[in-house]
């Protein structure tokens, strides 16, 4: 393998040397590798010739130079896919990261610029030019000799005022950590000895654990504020059926973030709003508990409404609605709205059937007062019946019918000048008939008298029984003689039509006093002479018809 003499290239080969002989990349290794690739004469970058330690154990001192020097060099030189921007970064890192502790600081330095240098550069690029450094100071000075020391210095001082405004490069980033990075820069700045470089690189630790800190707490602050929103809407999918408990919750994460936000804070909200969730969980149950019970009496309620009514059957298509709607209904405001418009049904149900009430009251009223009527009616029809009736037993007109047919038959024969014959018939020894065959005998004997009566007499006839075995016959457009005559007649008929009483033949007779209404004359007067013209045929000896006088 030709000696390589170019640093880079012996450096670019001194990291794929102890890649591939897998040899931990320490400064130690770094500078014997280096060398044995370089030569002898080559010397480690940034690794110095061994010096004498503490303790008997030698130790190679970092050369700053040679690697601050690269550095500007590759920083300064236009890479392709690499900013200066990129550079600035990732230089402020490892400053930051590594201020610390000097060698690693060296090795990550070292192995940045080596990133630089690996990658190609971008076309147009100038020669190299090292921003302060000398040209002549490509080739690398011997560790250990005056100038090589003065220019660690210097180089020293360069990358002091590197890390100072790598430090205040990120004041933009951290303003509240403004002051705390000023006086970090001003001391690294002025760090001299030693003595400063330690105590810097201590504060410089701290400060990268504060930064550390405060990146994880912003990042946790973020989780949280994440998480508190997914909570939150989370919440109000679950609880939106009740605007208070959102407005609620609202307030809570608008007090979280008008406070400033820390962990502490984040933590707290948290934990409130995961009880008041809790919390609202448990009224959740209940409240869903309580609709199910209100949904079940508002059901049962309707289900007896609708029982209770005989209503129009639009009602009726209303309650099914409404059982429906109860049943789907998933939240409080729309069981209120029902249940409202229930309430406003149901008075109007209630007016509606209180009327109803009322008016059936009132209808009941009236057909009480029908129905008396009714009856009074049928008691009036019942005794108007009577009145017009025949008598029951004869069919004959009983005394009553006997007065309407002599009123008319009166009236008739004045308007017609025409005579009007009555005839009182009283039946003879009916005493003993009774007596001897029983009175139901006596009865058949006084319905049979009464037919043969009524088929001997002309249909115009009329005749009605006036007392017991007594009849009165009206016979219109007769005079006395003819009445006579027909009622004489009469008796002849008896004589033929036998009444049967047990098959056996019993005559029945009857004695008869005829009187011819005179003009004018009332029909009591004209029957109290034909009843005295009976009277007579009684007394001389029955089966007898007398005119009147
Ligand atoms: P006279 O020849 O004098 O008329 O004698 P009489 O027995 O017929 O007369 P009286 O007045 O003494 O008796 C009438 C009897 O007629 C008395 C009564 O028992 C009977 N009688 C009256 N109405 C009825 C009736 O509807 N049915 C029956 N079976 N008997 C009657
Ligand atoms: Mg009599
Ligand atoms: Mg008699």
């Amino acid at each position: 393998m030709a000696t390589l003499t170019n640093p880079s290239d012996i450096a670019r080969e001194t990291l794929k040397t102890l890649a591939a002989r897998k040899i931990i990349p320490t400064p130690d290794n770094y500078a014997r590798v280096y060398q044995e690739i370089g030569g002898a004469g080559s010397g480690a970058p940034g690794v110095a010739a061994p010096q004498a330690q503490p303790g008997g154990q030698e130790k190679p001192a970092p050369v700053w130079s040679r690697l601050i020097r690269d550095l500007l060099k590759q920083l300064e030189t236009p890479h392709k896919g690499i900013t200066l921007t990129r550079k600035r970064d990732g230089l402020e890192t490892v400053l930051n990261k590594f201020a610390a502790n000097p060698d690693a600081l060296f090795e990550k330095l070292q192995a940045l610029v080596h990133s630089w240098s690996s990658a190609p550069v971008a076309p147009g690029s100038s020669e190299l030019v090292p921003a302060v450094l000398e040209p002549s100071a490509a080739a690398p000075a011997p560790s250990g000799s005056p100038q090589g020391v003065i220019k660690s210095i210097e180089l020293t001082a360069q990358l002091r005022e590197l890390l100072a405004q790598a430090l205040e490069s990120s004041l933009g980033a951290q303003p509240e950590l403004a002051d705390e990075i000023r006086a970090l820069a001003q001391q690294a700045r002025a760090a001299g000895d030693h003595g400063q470089v330690a105590r810097l690189s201590k504060q410089l630790r701290q400060f990268w654990i504060k930064l550390e800190l405060r990146s994880e707490d912003k990042e946790k602050i973020q989780e949280g504020v994440v998480r508190l929103l997914r909570l939150l809407v989370e919440n109000i999918g679950e609880l939106a059926t009740d605007e208070k408990w959102v407005h609620g919750q609202i307030l809570t994460l608008q007090e979280i973030i008008s406070q400033p936000m820390d962990k502490r804070t984040i933590a707290d909200a948290e934990r409130n709003l995961r009880n008041a969730i809790i919390e609202q969980g448990f009224l959740k149950q209940s409240l869903n508990d309580a609709k199910v019970t209100l949904k079940s009496l508002m059901t049962t309620f309707i289900d007896n409404l609708g029982g209770l009514t005989e209503s129009t059957g639009a009602y009726h298509t209303k309650i099914f609605e409404y059982s429906q709607r109860i049943r789907g209904a998933d939240n409080l405001a729309a069981l209120s709205k029902i249940l409202d418009e229930v309430m406003h049904d149901t008075r109007v149900i209630q007016d509606s059937a209180q009327r109803s009430h009322e008016e059936l009251l009132v209808t009941r009223k009236q057909a009480q007062q029908a129905e008396d009527r009714v009856r009074q009616l049928e008691q009036e029809l019942e005794q108007t019946s009577e009145l017009v009736h025949a008598d029951q037993l004869t069919g004959a007109l009983n005394r009553r019918g006997l007065d309407e047919t002599l009123e008319r038959e009166i009236k008739r024969a004045d308007r017609q000048q025409a005579p009007v014959s009555l005839v009182m018939l009283d039946i003879d020894n009916f005493k003993q008939l009774n007596d001897t065959l029983g009175h139901q005998a006596g009865d058949r004997a006084l319905v049979h008298l009464t037919r043969v009566i009524k088929e001997t007499l002309r249909p115009t006839d009329a005749v009605a029984r006036y007392g017991g075995e007594e009849f009165i016959i009206v016979l219109p457009d007769t005079g006395l003689a003819e009445a006579v005559e027909t009622i004489t007649r009469l008796q002849r008929e008896l004589t033929k039509k036998f009444f049967l009483n047990d098959n056996k033949r019993l005559l029945i007779t009857f004695s008869a006093g005829v009187a011819l209404r005179a003009e004018n004359e009332e029909a009591e007067v004209v029957i109290g002479r034909a009843d005295k013209a009976m009277y007579q045929a009684k007394k001389s000896g029955k089966n007898r018809v007398l005119p009147a006088e």
